[in-house]
């Protein structure tokens, strides 16, 4: 398969050197050179298939032969160890759980099968690869333990000092090794601005290799494909339409379900579900694109004010912009608004919702009442486990949250990070020297 930049078709790649590089060097994003459609046997049997054979399936088609049979069932095998569980709460309603991997939220998926499949491409490269990530506080955590011990790898996490929570800051920084994490003086935004800098600043990438682990590297786009699929092949047997409600932040995961239905997967409806950072719902109701400064949110890792993915999905729909606002409905909502899902996901239907998934659960409500439409399954992506937010879930549903053994290890080791601020010029230097 060909890649190329979403800001020049005649900027290719081959998969190895798109997922090395992260980033075209004109700062556009990866996207295969087309979307690859499963066969009709696929799908007929997609229900007789485990989660990772369903995986390989859909990696393969999208791959192709740069990496092995061999080696692709390798890599699922190593990174995909945890299931994607869809636990029906209604006859509507269901909840797909993408928290049970070892840092708890769904960025679990990308990360790790990145970390695999990057350093199977770079095994015959003498040169160490330093990784770049911008976290607003779930994907530092997750690229890092994919990571973790990796050789030739070294990962610099950058996240928002002041917003992220006690136990992601935890996760981010106590790793140490071959992680350095780096505490940036500002927001997501601008982490994700050094970052980006950083790429296009040939005085780093002339000494150093640099990637980026952030959604924007297309090996951690493909994996989120897999759990369409897994969840489509648990609903198979029901003729009601699928609508995913997925809250989004980056758009990786919405993006990844936009190819899931262009890989054949019979999707009805997607929903965005925003907090206050609802720049592309805007979007979807102006055509306008217009980027502001993110604002901080009990559903912290949506809080991103410049969701780089929109690239990628304006390139999917050809530019298309009326066909994309049929296939994708949007809503935003408060805190309060949060707060009160919680409770009430909680006293209906014995279940506890994260805020994140708390807000996917209030759009889809939104969507159900407005078109009036029952003959839908409704799947609400659950993209974090709801310890890691009991500061704002146990005051309202009046409960303690168990916090899985994975956790709690943490609690007592050391925080290392390396404070810096939102000027370049400082994080250049650090890049430079280390
Ligand atoms: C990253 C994240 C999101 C947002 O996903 P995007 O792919 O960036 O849209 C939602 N919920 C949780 C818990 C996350 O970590």
């Amino acid at each position: 398969m060909i890649f190329y930049s979403t800001n020049n078709n005649s900027l290719s790649a081959t998969f190895s050197e798109a997922v090395i590089k992260g980033i075209a060097d004109d700062g556009g994003l990866y996207m295969p050179s087309y979307i690859p459609e499963l066969s009709k046997n696929f799908f007929e049997n997609i229900d007789k298939l485990s989660f990772n054979e369903i995986a390989f399936e859909v990696a393969k088609n999208i791959i192709e032969d740069e990496i092995s049979h061999n080696e692709l069932l390798n890599i699922i095998e190593e990174s995909i160890t945890f299931n994607a569980p869809v636990i029906r709460i209604s006859k509507v309603l269901s909840i797909l759980e993408l928290f049970h991997g070892p840092t708890l939220a769904f960025k679990d998926f990308g990360a790790r099968f990145m970390a695999k499949t990057l350093s199977h491409l770079i095994r015959n490269n003498n040169k160490n690869i330093t990784i770049l990530v911008a976290t607003s506080g779930d994907t530092g955590s997750a690229v890092a333990n994919g990571f973790y011990k990796v050789d030739g790898i070294n990962v610099v996490l950058l996240y928002p000092g002041n917003k992220v929570s006690e136990i992601q800051e935890l996760q981010l920084t106590t790793l140490g090794e071959n992680i350095t994490a780096l505490k940036v003086d500002g927001t997501f935004d601008d982490c994700q601005r050094l970052v980006k800098e950083a790429f296009l600043d040939n005085e780093v990438t002339n000494k150093k290799k640099i990637s980026s682990a952030n959604s924007i590297n297309i090996a951690r786009l493909i994996p989120q494909t897999f759990y369409y699929f897994k969840s489509f092949a648990d609903k198979s047997k029901e003729s009601s339409k699928i609508v995913f409600s997925v809250p989004s932040g980056n758009l990786g995961n919405l993006t990844a379900g936009l190819m899931a239905k262009e890989m054949g997967l019979p999707i009805f409806k997607f929903i965005a579900a925003f907090n206050a950072n609802d720049v592309f719902l805007n979007y979807l109701n102006t055509g306008v694109f217009e980027p502001r400064p993110s604002v901080k949110t009990l559903s912290n890792a949506m809080d991103v004010g410049n969701p780089s993915n929109i690239a990628r999905i304006i390139h999917l729909f050809k530019r298309n912009y009326h066909k994309m606002s049929e296939n994708i409905y949007g809503a935003a909502f408060s805190d309060l608004q949060t707060l009160s899902a919680i409770k009430e996901v909680y006293e209906k239907y014995d279940y506890i919702i994260d805020p994140h998934g708390a807000v996917g659960y209030l759009a889809i409500q939104k969507y159900m009442r407005e078109t009036n439409d029952d003959d839908i399954s409704g799947i609400i992506l659950e993209t974090a486990h709801p310890s890691k937010f009991s500061d704002s879930i146990e005051g309202v549903i009046g409960k303690k949250i168990e916090v899985p053994k994975r956790l709690l290890t943490l609690i007592n080791k050391e925080k290392k990070s390396i404070p810096i601020s939102k000027n370049y010029d400082e994080f250049k230097q650090f890049l430079l020297e280390s």
